[in-house]
């Protein structure tokens, strides 16, 4: 599983992060650095998508 921002849709409420600093990332302005396609550690894949549901911006998504 990959994971992705889309980083003009990010407003930097920073719920992703909350779930998981690791996984989701902030830059030193709390917008999401996560990147265009970021690896998911085997096993950690429940909590990226629960990072992924917990954006309000809807900023970011799973990767096939
Ligand atoms: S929760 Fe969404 S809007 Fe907030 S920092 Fe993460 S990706 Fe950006």
């Amino acid at each position: 599983m990959r994971i992705a921002v889309d980083s003009s849709l990010c407003e930097a409420h920073g719920q992703c992060s909350v779930v998981d600093y690791d996984l989701f990332p902030l830059d030193d302005d709390g917008y999401s650095a996560v990147g265009p396609d970021r690896e998911v550690p085997a096993g950690e894949e429940a909590a990226a998508e629960l990072g992924v549901a917990a954006c309000p911006a809807r900023a970011l998504r799973t990767l096939p």
